[in-house]
């Protein structure tokens, strides 16, 4: 039996909720089970504000009016990320500076921003990669310097922290997805996190199409019309209703990834201790959520090789972002290869195992039994793989 990379799962009451959704008679948005979510992530991340929104891309949208961004605004980034993080800023029409990253954490490389700050700079956009959370002191810090809006991209960080505090919360607005391959799933689904009050009114305006439908329906104002722009945001009952069952099982589901990516860094410990690959790293800053499990190989052609066999052997192994610099879009902005370094370097190197709720120890030790296996015949042993780059930071 193949072994996927993903599985969407269930874990307990996603259909009876939605049931209820549907048998109370209220499927629109903002009905019972998106209060239930909003006061519930409010709570446990200690959050001002939280929205639920259609996906991790609608939020980023949302944020990128709220910062006000137009065009001739610059926002800086990572560029290892997915598109939705420069789309929604490139949907306004800013310039996108990309970043490169650190080497231990593949996380953007704090100690960079401050030299891609111009007088267009409008907003910084720290991704915390694999949930593992970024230097969000540095980066505040930057940004109060500069006066500058930081906007987590939390996409893969949610129930993660950075020095006790909860990803997505720490700066002035914060983006989460729930998205099928992510830690707690609604299929596609995402929220906002508003941290800054400046930005509650206009967010829910914003969310309900430019209308102020909540102050309307909270007796607030006497009319319900049209007074900002923005769009139709806000996810329908039924995602909300099973993204609560899982957000109440938010535990047991931290704590089995948690379990799932400890048995592969367990496994593949000889690995990094022979130089032969590199495991996740994480500081005692932070306080990561198990979102993924990635091998960094020594070379792009290991890389390449080891992904074509597990492929063969039914494993889904996969790749993670064509950096977005050397891509087509990237390249229309007039970014090069080679501008990037490590960026460009360690894309081409990592690996990510399958990594999900239902997977099972038994399927783990296949996944693990084919990487030695790949190793094993020689493909992996390349004369100087003990000296790879990055190889001393992380022991
Ligand atoms: C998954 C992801 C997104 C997009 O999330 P959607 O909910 O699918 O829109 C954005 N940024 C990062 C870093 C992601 O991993």
């Amino acid at each position: 039996m193949a072994i996927p990379f993903n599985k969407p799962f269930v874990v307990g009451k996603e259909l009876f909720y939605i049931s209820q959704a549907v048998l109370e008679g209220n499927l629109a948005g903002d009905g019972r089970f998106t209060k239930l979510c909003h006061r519930w992530m409010e709570e446990r991340f200690g959050a001002r504000k939280v929205l639920l929104s259609t996906s991790c891309t609608a939020a980023l949208e949302m944020c990128a009016i709220l910062a006000d961004i137009g065009p001739g605004d610059e926002v800086i980034m990572p560029s290892y990320t997915f598109v939705s993080t420069a789309n929604a800023f490139v949907l306004r029409g800013a310039s996108i500076k990309f970043v490169d990253i650190r080497k231990d954490t593949l996380n953007i490389d704090e100690t960079l921003i401050e030299a891609a700050i111009t007088d267009r700079t409008k907003a910084i956009v720290p991704v915390h990669y694999a949930g593992v959370g970024c230097e969000m002191d540095t980066i505040m810090e930057i940004a109060e310097r500069h006066n500058l809006l930081v906007i987590e991209d939390a996409a893969q960080g949610v129930n993660a922290t950075y020095k006790g505090r909860y990803l997505g919360t720490i700066g002035h607005l914060g983006t989460y997805s729930f998205h099928e391959t992510k830690n707690f799933i609604s299929g596609e689904g995402g929220a906002l996190v508003i941290n800054d009050d400046r930005f509650l009114e206009r967010a829910e305006i914003i969310r309900e199409k430019g209308t102020n439908r909540s102050q309307f329906f909270r007796g607030e104002v006497d009319k319900y019309t049209w007074v900002d722009v923005g769009s139709s945001y806000l996810p329908s009952e039924m995602i909300a209703a099973f993204l609560y069952a899982q957000l109440e099982e938010a535990e047991a589901i931290t704590s089995k990834r948690l379990s799932i990516v400890g048995y592969y860094s367990q496994k593949f410990g000889p690995l990094q201790e022979q130089g032969l690959a590199r495991l996740p790293f994480c500081s005692g800053d932070v306080c990561h959520n198990a979102h993924m499990f990635y091998l960094l190989l020594s070379t792009a052609r290991q890389r390449d090789e080891l992904l074509a066999y597990l492929k063969n052997q039914g494993v889904g192994a996969v790749f993670h972002y064509v950096p977005l610099h050397t891509s087509p879009m990237g390249r229309e902005m007039g970014y090069e290869e080679g501008d990037l370094p490590l960026t460009e370097d360690l894309s081409s190197r990592i690996l990510r195992l399958p990594c999900y709720f239902d997977l099972t120890r038994e399927e783990q030790d296949r996944v693990v039994g084919h990487v030695f296996g790949f190793l094993g015949q020689g493909k992996g042993r390349l004369s100087d793989a003990a000296l790879f780059s990055a190889s001393q930071e992380v022991s």
